[in-house]
């Protein structure tokens, strides 16, 4: 059996951490297998429907590479691929429901049905529709919802992940199947294209776990095969305590790449949240991940989202494209995220930036703060420079005459390059009596005025002899 799987979003905002992980494992699963995955639209809650959220699905895929087999875009043998253009398909499987008695049309006011549930909490019974059927049942019309009528028995399924699970009548009821709008509700939109697309596994979110006695029902009203069912956890909240929702940072997964996360460190991440194949290893290719998943290793209890191992990952992830992949393939990847004042910079020089700070980036962004002394001079902060836990000590003079006998020293040397660099300012360390905390602290102040900044020898190679010269000078004269 050639395994087939889907991911079916519906368009209602934007693709969160939590929804995109939901595509991630249908795609590893088939793709281990040489077998196909489904991308397919389920924008039937015309209500919800966001403009541009499908867009926003599809770039989201793309940008991962969970290229999907078939679905918008590029097409295929079970086309359309948006629920909304599918209307008559299911139409036709509520007919053949009416016909086997299965299913009725039910005139029922909205008002009159808020009353049985009113009834229902007040004698704090479950309210169960089928309980209040109406008597006198009318043809099918536009206008009139389609309900399932419910034969409630025991279920026993077993879900791939879940395990064995076993449900009572009390969980089926006669659920709408065709709205008033004429559009199906998921639940039985699901059923269809399932099988229609010939998917072999469904995989969602747990939260569908409750109402598998409905669709247990449904399959064998339609008296269609059940698929595996795969229910997956929750990503859970940081504090582990709910669900991970908008409130709790979970931002769109494009605003991470915006912010400079790469998509092989997302997918690495997602991959990883909530499923592991039982080693210590913590950075998976795509292909290793294909390679290593499968659905016993999934956990079942909800995975919590940590954003600064995200992070991590991702610095780790920038260093492993830059050693692998050589420094222009990870330059390539920069462009939107350099300072201002770099826009004045060939490719050249901010590629020689990157080599020297590309194991220091958590993301791509950090580049826009970690850099800009490399491109402008940094303002002379004297402040900063004599609270320095390494130069506090030491008086303004002093300052001044290290600065200056580092000038000395430095514009006689010959070839700017780090290792000259680093000889030179080794000899400076002799020549000063200091330590390397102090002569080094105050000279790599006086370059950038940054909190952090790469080595020396390196830094000072890439800004340039003039460059170099000139901000120690500025400083010495500051002082
Ligand atoms: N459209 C449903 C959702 O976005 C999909 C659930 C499923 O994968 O079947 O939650």
């Amino acid at each position: 059996m050639s395994i087939v799987t889907r991911f079916a979003p519906s368009p209602t905002g934007y693709i969160h951490i939590g929804n995109v992980r939901s595509a991630i494992y249908p795609y590893l699963l088939a793709k281990q297998s040489d077998g196909k995955m489904i991308l397919r639209i389920e924008d039937t809650d015309r209500a919800r429907y966001v403009e541009g959220a499908t867009e926003l699905i599809e770039n989201t895929l793309e940008w991962l590479g969970l290229n999907w087999d078939e679905g918008p875009i590029v097409g295929g043998p079970h086309a359309p691929y948006f629920q909304s253009e599918r209307k008559d398909i299911y139409h036709q499987y509520a007919r053949k429901l009416i016909a086997a008695g299965r299913a009725y049309a039910d005139p029922t006011p909205a008002e009159k049905i808020d009353e049985y549930r009113k009834q229902c909490n007040e004698a704090k019974v479950p309210f169960l529709y089928r309980n209040f059927r109406p008597e006198h049942t009318v043809e099918w019309q536009p206008g009139i919802p389609l309900r399932f009528k419910s034969e409630p028995k025991e279920y026993d399924w077993h879900d791939e992940v879940m395990g064995d699970m076993h449900a009572g009548p009390e969980t089926e009821d006669d659920i709408i199947l065709i709205k008033k709008d004429g559009y199906p509700t998921y639940n039985f939109a699901h059923i269809v294209d399932d099988a229609e697309m010939g998917v072999t596994h469904v995989m969602r979110g747990v939260e569908y776990l409750s109402s598998t006695p409905n669709y247990l029902a449904l399959y064998d009203a339609l008296n269609l095969a059940r698929p595996k069912l795969v229910s997956l956890p929750h990503i859970l909240a940081p504090q582990g305590n709910k669900k991970l929702g908008k409130r709790d940072g979970a931002k769109s997964v494009t605003e991470y790449r915006d912010d400079g996360v790469l998509a092989e460190a997302m997918l690495n991440y997602l991959a990883c949240l909530g499923w592991n194949d039982g080693t210590e290893q913590e950075i998976y290719t795509k292909d290793e991940l294909i390679k290593a998943f499968s659905l016993d290793r999934i956990q079942t209890s909800g995975a919590r989202y940590d954003e600064t191992k995200l992070l991590w990952l991702n610095g780790q992830w920038i260093r492993r494209i830059f050693d692998e992949q050589g420094a222009e393939a990870l330059y390539a990847r920069t462009t939107g995220f350099w300072p201002e004042a770099a826009a004045n910079h060939d490719d050249a020089y901010k590629l020689q930036v990157l080599s020297i700070i590309y194991d220091r980036l958590k993301t791509l962004s950090d580049l826009r703060t970690m850099t800009n002394y490399f491109f402008i001079d940094p303002e002379i902060d004297l402040e900063m420079l004599t609270s320095n836990k390494f130069l506090k000590n030491l008086s303004e003079a002093e300052i001044e005459e290290l600065l200056k006998t580092s000038i000395t020293t430095l514009s006689a040397l010959d070839t700017w390059d780090a290792d000259h660099l680093q000889a030179t300012l080794n000899n400076l360390l002799i020549e000063t009596n200091k330590k390397p905390a102090e002569l080094f602290s105050l000279i790599r102040l006086a370059l950038s005025y940054a909190p952090f900044s790469p080595a020396l020898d390196l830094t000072m190679s890439v800004l340039g002899r003039e460059t170099t010269l000139a901000r120690l000078n500025a400083t010495a004269r500051a002082m």
